[in-house]
């Protein structure tokens, strides 16, 4: 059974990072060769725009925000962010569920993508962001691009 791979879509050179930017990686691609690849962003699939202003989590990590104990906050106004962030996450796991996905390689220290760290009150933690909770609590078996 070919396995398919979820995949930040940034890490694919879509330019979707909130700076306009694309962060293709050579070693992930390199890895990820000859695998079926399912390319998400879970924050422009939210309807968040390209760019758009940085977002931090408030209060806790991933985890936190999808039990409704943290926030998704524009880190420069304190806009609030966190429906946004749930659906883009919920996105993501449609993927996981229509496609197979068994493994995620995802951005480290996104508020969304983040694995081992992501950015809390100003500061980088250790924990997930919203979208790599999510699909961790589905199963999903996640690798950050620092570790290909
Ligand atoms: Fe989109 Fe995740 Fe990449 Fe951010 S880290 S641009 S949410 S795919």
């Amino acid at each position: 059974e070919a396995s398919v791979v979820l995949v930040s879509a940034c890490l694919f050179g879509e330019a979707c990072r909130y700076d306009g930017k694309s962060k293709g990686s050579n070693p992930v691609m390199r890895a990820l060769e000859g695998k079926e690849l399912v390319p998400v962003c879970p924050e422009t699939g939210a309807g968040l725009g390209i760019p758009r202003p940085a977002v931090e989590l408030r209060g806790g990590t991933g985890e936190a925000v999808l039990a409704g104990q943290a926030q998704a906050v524009v880190a420069a106004t304190g806009d609030d962010r966190t429906a946004a962030f749930r659906y883009g996450a919920e996105l993501a796991l449609e993927a996981v569920k229509r496609f197979g996905v068994k493994v995620a390689v995802l951005k480290e220290r996104s508020p969304s993508c983040g694995s081992q760290g992501t950015h809390v009150n100003g500061q980088v933690v250790r924990g997930r962001g919203v979208t790599a909770a999510l699909l961790h609590s589905a199963g999903v078996i996640i690798l950050s691009d620092e570790e290909l």
